[in-house]
């Protein structure tokens, strides 16, 4: 099976029960359905709940950290400890090219997120959107090998695929690296160690080739694995098992095949 490491179920317009039975029939599953604030943590919740192979995150996203209080990382927690399905916190990070929510409340929330991943022992899904350096610098002052790192739709070049390889950081790869365009995308997934790789969907956003623009759904990560295949000169079947066992293995999950 190829595991979706992170969607946003909760998102996608169609039934979710029909979203996770086609994912299934395409040979995907499990499917981390990730959390971008507070009401759509209790519904990632709620789905992981309800269907069988659908883990999911807590978090705040980068874009939505305007408004956010102290109370409301209490209430993560309180989330997070609400359910075994829990297996990730996040999505956090940095976002410059929207600018949605000021940096600052962007770096405070990313703060706190750390640091319930640490308290609560999860990986962090990091969400790094033209603030490589910021992002760095954060985890470097927030994460000491404690809890697993997860580059989220990796975007970076050379330099921060180096020092993230360094770290022991994961990085999952999305639509774009089917994108007839995304030469140097294709080249970082080439490169990224095999224990360390993993594929997403990011639904309903970045679908793939042939399907870019359109909504996107969990099932389209086989599109995704089968470019990163493709870099990385690798038969569909060695990426699966890799992304089976990476997938198991950092979020603690049962994924057939690992
Ligand atoms: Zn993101
Ligand atoms: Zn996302």
């Amino acid at each position: 099976m190829i595991p979706d490491s992170h969607a946003h179920l909760d998102l996608i317009e169609e039934e979710t029960g029909t979203v996770v039975a086609s994912a299934l029939k395409a040979g995907v599953s499990p499917i981390i359905t990730i959390a971008i604030d507070i009401p759509s943590s209790i519904a990632a919740i709620n789905l992981a709940g309800t269907y069988d192979g659908v883990y999911c995150s807590v978090g705040i996203h980068p874009n939505d950290t305007g408004g956010v209080t102290p109370e409301d990382f209490d209430r993560l927690e309180e989330l997070a400890l609400s359910s075994r399905r829990v297996v990730a916190i996040g999505e956090t990070g940095l976002d410059y090219y929207r600018d949605r929510s000021p940096a600052e409340s962007q770096k405070q929330a990313f703060r706190a997120q750390a640091a319930l991943a640490k308290r609560l022992g999860k990986p962090l899904v990091i969400h790094d959107r033209e603030a490589h350096d910021d992002a760095l610098e954060l985890l470097t002052a927030e994460v000491h090998g404690e809890v697993p790192v997860i580059m989220h739709c990796f975007s970076g070049g050379r330099e921060v695929l180096d020092e993230c390889v360094r770290r022991g950081y994961y990085f999952a790869f999305a639509g774009p690296v089917t994108f007839k365009n995304s030469h140097v995308t294709r080249e970082m997934a080439s490169l990224v160690p095999s224990d360390r790789i993993l594929a997403e969907t990011d639904s309903p956003f970045l679908s793939p080739d042939p399907f870019r623009g359109k909504p996107n759904l969990p099932e389209r990560v086989t599109l995704v694995a089968k470019a990163i295949a493709g870099a990385r000169g690798i038969s569909f079947e060695e990426m699966e098992s890799r992304l089976a066992e990476n997938t198991a293995r950092v979020f603690g999950v049962p994924v057939e095949g690992a």
